[in-house]
């Protein structure tokens, strides 16, 4: 069961930033996600927790974050399919009204050195990390110029701006994601809407679980700060954007010093 990061306090829930809008967070069962999902509810956000395959994880969410005294509701959809991505923004829409913030996190790793690396290891990699993105977005962006008001916030990777041995599908997924970012900024920007990307370093979750404990410490030493990150570090960022009205087409790094 996950665990409700400490600093999510009462005090905090009286703050309610983000009181009445409504976000979606996809790949919110889990990991980055779930810990976003969280912070945006107890910030007075409705959220929608979008899932693949954890029912019962994006269920823990939405039960915390009603003890927590927040709103939210699950919606299984794999945004990795066109028509999937486009039921959770329509299943959204048709409960709450309208869309305010888009969290684009869902994403995966199928790492092998490219010679080694197979073509549905390379498609599978483009479809959830990074047409996923187009899926969602396209299926919410005139809502939000409608609205005058919109925020997107794609999860990126310090991996799509320095590289990764092994990882040339996620590297360029995710460096993907950041010209996304700011051709979509240029484009949206006179219509009330921001578009940005977070860029983790080493993050703590089950993704990081896979790589083995060898690695790990090589990963750690070469972190300036010494250790890897946490979700709730992440999520600040994100929540830092979603309530910022200034900040457009930019990627907020959030690894530790690792990548200037
Ligand atoms: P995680 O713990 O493995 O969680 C991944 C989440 O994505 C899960 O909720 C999963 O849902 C969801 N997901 C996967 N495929 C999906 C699909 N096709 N449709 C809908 N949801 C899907 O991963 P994480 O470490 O939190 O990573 C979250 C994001 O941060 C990813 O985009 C990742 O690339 C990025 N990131 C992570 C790190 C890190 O160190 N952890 C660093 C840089 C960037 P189900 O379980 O239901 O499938």
């Amino acid at each position: 069961m996950t665990i409700i990061p400490n600093d999510l306090t009462q005090e905090k829930v009286e703050s309610q930033k983000l009181l009445g809008k409504v976000a979606i967070i996809t790949g919110g069962s889990r990991g980055i996600g779930s810990t976003i999902a969280k912070e945006l509810a107890v910030q007075g956000a409705n959220v929608v927790i979008n899932y693949n395959s954890s029912k019962g994880a994006a269920q823990s969410v939405v039960n915390e974050i009603e003890e927590l005294g927040g709103n939210a509701i699950m919606c299984q959809a794999n945004v990795a399919n066109m028509e999937e991505a486009h039921y959770l923004i329509e299943k959204t829409r048709s409960l709450f009204g309208r869309v305010d913030i888009l969290v684009n996190n869902a994403g995966i790793t199928r790492d092998r050195t490219f010679r080694n690396m197979s073509k549905e290891e390379w498609y599978e990699i483009i479809d959830v990390n990074l047409n996923s993105v187009y899926h969602t977005t396209s299926a919410v962006i005139n809502t939000m110029i409608e609205q005058k008001f919109g925020r997107i916030i794609n999860i990126s990777s310090i991996i799509g701006q320095a590289g990764g041995f092994g990882q040339t599908n996620y590297s360029a997924s995710k460096a993907g994601l950041i010209g996304f970012t700011k051709s979509l900024a240029l484009e949206t920007a006179k219509n009330g809407i921001t578009v940005n990307a977070v860029c983790p370093g080493y993050i703590e979750t089950e993704m990081f679980a896979a790589i083995p404990s060898n690695v790990v410490e090589q990963i750690v030493s070469k972190i300036p700060m010494k250790r890897l990150g946490s979700t709730n570090e992440v999520a600040e960022a994100v929540l830092f954007l979603a309530n910022s009205s200034y900040i457009t087409g930019q990627s907020i790094n959030v690894n530790g010093g690792m990548y200037m």
